[in-house]
């Protein structure tokens, strides 16, 4: 059975005008390594810990600026949003079709909230907390391209021509603002699209994008903005001693209008300064990170000013169905040996792809995403072994968005066995990626109103300012130095979920389901 909200009555659960007070006992495992008589041992020892949230209730107005918004993605989550605000249908060859929100986790999936005479009752995910309701948002953001959102919806060729008929009066006078352009930094195939650019030095350029967000602020009232980078992919940044690695360097190296400080950099320095969250949608390494254990520059600014950053690339495809095929098949004690995923697409994004430079920025936001899995299982895994990973992608402009993904799964499995799963995946990639920008910026401004503590620590204070609650819909999710990095889909899924619950002091899904055995 479905419902469509309930409240939470309990004695840890307090619901005042402005916030709901949870107090939540956090059920873990300290381990210990330890020289016993000779020999070394693990003992674990579970343990609770006494955890505070408090959620601001207050939902804000929230402008989005999206940096790419005439893009294929940053058109189709506009159009997207309207068709549905104003309750548009349209008729395709099999059917009058409405608007939705299919493939929004926030906005189309379900949690479930107990059991009722035998029954399971799910409620909405949005149910859980109070979020921005997409159709409040105010949309805006820069373009290298000067085409208004009407123009740029045609362009992409995503959508049905009869709805985007109807969408063409509410999307013309929609232009987004000029964008910083670096050539070094995109395929040169983009060369022809930049007709609209924030001309100057990069600290000029910066200043500039700055003043943008201040002027979409006041202008359309909204109380919160976050930006989402969903423009082309870029080159890697080379990470550089004396030129990115910490936030002094960093910004010596602006005053200096130094090359290598690429484009999405520059707007993600802006948000930082502004305090403005920022998502990089695309695989670059806009935030300069070493690795995951060590992080320079910027990721130093956006910690230093607590001001939320999150990434790397949207989750939508391919690499989804990896973080579930190869969970899956190594949580069964099968043994992936060998992944193999081509590619092949025609959309502009395709063809910036088609650059070697840009090509390897994808290749490596692809190429990390079973890692965390393997090291899971050291029955099936020796240390440091790990299943050849190929990752291959073509341009054809022939079928445009419509991207195709196609797997080769072998496996071992028992007694020397072979298992292939061959995959063929139509992905239409920015009807996927339209959703997940939508979830990511209502729960990177959800993330901003929770603070919480630990009964050791005396004081509330927010997340961690790189948001690794955004790692479900990322494909290399960005984390905070020295955290491990889960792209397990289901994990990352019950981390979100269980920590929102949190919120509410429900426990944690466990599926266990105790009152049936
Ligand atoms: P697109 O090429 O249609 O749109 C990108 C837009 O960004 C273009 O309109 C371009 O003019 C603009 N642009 C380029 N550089 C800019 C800059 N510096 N400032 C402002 N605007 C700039 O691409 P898309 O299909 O919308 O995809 C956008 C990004 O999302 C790509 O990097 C892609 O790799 C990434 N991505 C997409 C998916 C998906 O669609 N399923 C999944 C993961 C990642």
């Amino acid at each position: 059975m479905f419902i469509e909200s309930f409240k939470v009555e309990s004695p840890n659960v307090k619901y005042t005008e402005n916030e709901i007070h949870s107090v939540y006992d956090y059920q873990t495992t300290e381990l210990v390594h330890e020289n016993k008589n000779g020999a070394f041992q693990w003992t674990v020892k579970p343990k609770t810990v006494k955890y505070e949230f408090k959620t601001d209730t207050h939902v804000p107005k929230l402008g989005v600026m999206l940096v790419g918004w005439g893009g294929n993605n940053g058109s189709t989550l506009t159009a997207g949003v309207i068709a549905n605000r104003e309750g548009i249908s349209w008729a395709t060859k099999e059917k009058v079709q409405q608007a939705n929100y299919f493939g929004s986790l926030t906005q189309a999936s379900s949690i479930r909230v107990g059991s009722f005479n035998g029954e399971e009752i799910y409620a909405p995910f949005k149910s859980l907390l109070p979020m921005v309701h997409p159709e409040e948002i105010v949309f805006g953001g820069w373009d290298i391209s000067d085409m208004n959102l009407a123009d740029a919806m045609a362009r992409a060729k995503v959508l049905d021509i009869d709805l985007q008929k109807q969408l063409r009066p509410f999307m013309e006078h929609m232009v987004p603002l000029p964008g910083i352009f670096d050539p070094d930094f995109i395929a040169a195939n983009q060369g022809s699209r930049a007709n609209h650019v924030i001309k100057g030095t990069k600290k000029q350029q910066l200043e500039q994008v700055i003043k943008d967000i201040r002027e979409f602020k006041e202008k359309n009232k909204v109380d919160k903005v976050v930006v989402l980078w969903t423009a082309n992919t870029e080159r890697y940044s080379n990470v550089v001693v004396g030129l990115n690695d910490t936030t002094e360097n960093l910004m010596s190296s602006l005053e200096k209008d130094e090359a290598e400080i690429s484009p999405s950099t520059l707007y993600a320095i802006a948000c930082v300064l502004e305090n403005v969250p920022f998502i990089n949608g695309s695989p670059q390494n806009t935030f300069v990170p070493v690795n995951h254990i060590l992080h320079t520059g910027l990721i130093e600014l956006a910690i230093e000013r607590n001001c939320l950053i999150g990434g790397d690339d949207f989750k939508s495809g391919q690499t989804k169905m990896k973080s579930v095929l190869v969970d899956f098949l190594v949580g069964a004690g099968i043994k992936p040996t060998s992944i193999v995923s081509y590619n092949h697409l025609g959309n502009n994004d395709g063809m910036n792809l088609s650059a070697p430079q840009t090509f390897r920025s994808k290749e490596i936001s692809k190429s990390n995403v079973v890692d965390d899995m393997v090291a899971s299982n050291g029955i099936l895994y020796e240390p440091g072994e790990h299943p050849d990973h190929v990752v291959v992608i073509k341009y054809v402009p022939y079928v445009g968005d419509s991207k195709r993904a196609m797997d080769e799964y072998t496996s071992e499995i028992f007694m020397g066995g072979k298992n292939t799963i061959v995959m063929h995946n139509t992905c239409e990639d920015s009807l996927l990626a339209a959703p997940i920008i939508l979830d990511l910026v209502l729960l990177a401004e959800l993330t901003t109103r929770i603070q919480f503590m630990a009964e050791t620590e005396g004081k509330f204070h927010s997340f961690h300012p790189v948001a690794t609650l955004l790692s479900y819909l990322s494909k290399a999710p960005l984390v905070p130095p020295g955290t491990p990095v889960v792209n397990a889909l289901s994990k990352q899924r019950a981390m979100l979920e269980n920590i929102l619950r949190a919120c509410v002091g429900l426990a944690p899904e466990n599926n266990m389901i105790l009152e049936y055995k």
